[in-house]
């Protein structure tokens, strides 16, 4: 899958609703969730989608949901890899939009 979007902007790194965050549950197949990860981490070969940094081991990578609809069958275009640097910064604005989109929805008496 081509990567769209500039990669100055974690855009299209922010899970959409309605399934924005990670399902409560562990995953229910970890086999499958390991193999899944292998399975990004190869067709990112290897590289940060964000900062485009490269890292030999698939254990200093992490594999970030773009969505978590398939939670538990997940598909290769369901994750994208990055580096511990940028998912801890993409976790935070994930948050922080969740935030700000929950007070929008208490001011509109939703
Ligand atoms: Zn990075």
């Amino acid at each position: 899958m081509a990567i769209s979007g500039s990669i100055s902007e974690a855009e299209w790194l922010i899970p959409q609703p309605p399934h924005e965050m990670r399902p409560a549950a562990d995953h229910p197949d970890p086999e499958y969730e390991r193999r899944w990860k292998d399975r990004v981490w190869l067709r990112d070969e290897g590289k940060c989608s964000w900062c485009r940094k490269f890292e030999e081991y698939v254990e200093t990578m992490e594999v970030h949901h773009l969505t978590y609809e398939r939670f538990g069958n997940e598909q290769s275009e369901d994750g994208c890899l990055l580096c511990g640097e940028c998912h801890a910064e993409v976790t935070q604005e994930t948050r922080t939009r969740r935030r700000l989109s929950r007070k929008e929805n208490i001011r509109n008496g939703d």
